[in-house]
């Protein structure tokens, strides 16, 4: 026989907070995750696929003109991480190579 919950409501094991049967869905239920952070973890999810794609990027030896783009629109990015990450990238292949550059360079301006 299934004992009897002491508590109404269900337990989020996300936010660790007993809440309402309705701040769940029928899924989060069994998930144990409640509708709020089922929509925080998908944010986050969607943020390490924006990273890795970001990443993704360097393991090219040149920057294409698809992933330069992408990069840009990453940098436009609502999330911080994302933009830091994506100008962290973009600023890796926009750089010229030290062996290249000229300390004693006149400037141009
Ligand atoms: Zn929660």
């Amino acid at each position: 026989m299934a004992k009897k919950k002491r508590y109404r409501g269900h337990f989020c094991k996300v936010c660790r907070k007993i809440l309402a049967n309705e701040k769940f869905s029928g899924k989060g239920r069994t998930a144990h995750i409640c509708k709020k952070c089922t929509r925080k973890l998908k944010a986050r999810k969607s943020e390490e696929i924006a990273i890795a794609c970001i990443y993704s990027v360097l393991s090219h030896c040149n920057l294409s003109r698809d992933d330069r783009k992408m990069l840009e629109n990453y940098t436009h990015s609502r999330r911080e991480r994302v933009r830091s990450e994506a100008l962290t990238v973009l600023a890796t292949f926009t750089r010229p190579t030290p062996s290249e550059e000229d300390e004693d360079f006149p400037d141009a301006d």
